[in-house]
């Protein structure tokens, strides 16, 4: 068992922590300010390769592999996370969705730009009436001649609505199963399609430079061919790609909580109360050290569920438990982190502050914790 990075991985973590030191943490906090979206610094995470991490390089990816796509995820929300869930979003839900399961048209069409970030994609699964209940989705899509007729809502979805945002996939009920069941499919809905109408962003707690809007579809008309892998695969679909989607969002959750980590034993040094820095109280040493075994093992516990997935082996309740375990240790190390800042733990201009507004949503998006424990439990056969 070797836990260790290889060179090539290790020269990948230090090249986006420096971006994210370099380029993120100086205009982030602007962003989030104003609530806009990072468009040039997601057009220098194009330029890195970043977009393309996980991607065979004949598509036009760097031609690494998922665990690559977790370390950059996990430096870059180590300084901001609406950076790196657009990140996690356009890879993992965006265009690994077409990479996996589209077909050679659909790929040569979207993945070039997908895949150099260029052009991002949305995962339209949620729906406002459902979301952890994603087989009531209600949004129908009905074949006529040769187009889907959709009509429906999404909501919260990520990268919808950008300036750079290509297509929306989106699923739709497309019949009934033989048991009686709904038959869910996946289909493809590009940007200015007539019919299809992104609501203003969401005003958010937190994730705020990044980009959520609710979907609507009114006799929205889009190829035949716009179906994604085959028809009646939908709920299928979606489980493998938010399997995987997990250990990225564990990934994401463990580099949070290590940017706490880093943050407070900043300000430790520097603070002074009673004479001296409040690093020198056992007090907030102790605090720190339990954030910093959190974040460990939280990395471990996504270490291992990467290597499974990897390998080919069953992942399922090790992706669900990353996600759980990394979640729950964001949102402590964030309570923390703000605890040791004092007041100024509760101003926006310390990272901290945005650390706590962004670590809740970790616990909901991408199945919230009740879901992992589901999965949990179902997978230990109960
Ligand atoms: C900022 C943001 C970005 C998002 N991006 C996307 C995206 O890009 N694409 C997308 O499709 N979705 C996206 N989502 C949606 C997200 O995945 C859902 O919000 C999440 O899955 C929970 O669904 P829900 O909000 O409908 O809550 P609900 O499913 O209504 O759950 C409400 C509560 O009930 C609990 N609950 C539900 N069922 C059970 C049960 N059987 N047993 C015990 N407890 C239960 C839940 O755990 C939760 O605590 C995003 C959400 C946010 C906030």
């Amino acid at each position: 068992m070797d836990f260790r990075l290889s060179d090539e991985q290790e020269a990948l973590r230090s090249s986006v922590r420096e971006f994210a030191r370099e380029v993120v943490a100086p205009t982030i906090a602007e962003h989030y300010e104003q609530h806009t979206f990072p468009y040039e610094i997601v057009r220098q995470m194009g330029k890195m390769g970043l977009f393309g991490l996980p991607f065979a390089e004949e598509r036009g990816g760097m031609g690494g592999d998922y665990f690559a796509l977790c370390l950059a995820l996990e430096e870059l929300a180590r300084v901001d996370s609406s950076v790196a869930i657009t990140l996690e979003a356009a890879v993992s839900l965006g265009a690994m969705p077409i990479y996996r399961f589209g077909t050679e048209e659909q790929k040569a069409q979207w993945l070039p730009r997908l895949l150099s970030g260029e052009a991002l994609a949305g995962f339209g699964l949620t729906e406002p009436g459902t979301g952890s209940d994603a087989g009531g989705t209600r949004t129908r899509a009905v074949l006529d001649g040769d187009e889907w007729v959709i009509n429906g809502s999404k909501a919260f979805i990520t990268n919808s609505g950008t300036d750079i945002t290509a297509l929306v996939t989106v699923t739709a009920v497309t019949g009934t199963r033989p048991d009686g069941g709904k038959e869910l499919s996946t289909i493809i809905v590009p940007s200015g399609t007539p019919g299809f109408t992104v609501a203003p962003g969401y005003s958010k707690v937190g994730w705020t430079a990044s980009d959520t809007h609710e979907l609507t579809f009114d006799d929205c008309r889009v190829p035949a061919a716009n179906l994604l892998g085959e028809r009646g695969r939908g709920f299928a679909q979606f489980l493998s790609i938010l399997d995987e989607g997990r250990i990225a969002i564990a990934a994401l959750a463990v580099g949070l909580a290590q940017g706490c980590v880093d943050e407070s034993i900043k300000y430790a040094k520097e603070r002074q109360a009673f004479g001296q820095p409040i690093g020198n109280y056992q007090a907030i040493q102790f605090k720190i050290a339990d954030m910093e075994m959190k974040a460990h093992t939280a990395r471990l516990a996504y270490y291992d569920a990467a290597a499974r997935m990897l390998a080919g082996e069953p992942f399922k309740r090790q992706a669900a438990i990353a996600k759980l375990h990394a979640s729950t240790v964001a949102v402590d190390n964030a309570r923390e982190a703000t605890q040791i800042h004092g007041g100024y733990g509760f101003m926006n201009e310390y990272p901290v502050a945005r650390f706590w507004r962004d670590s809740k949503i970790l616990e909901i998006g991408e199945g919230t914790s009740e879901v992992q424990r589901m999965i949990i439990a179902r997978d230990l056969g109960m």
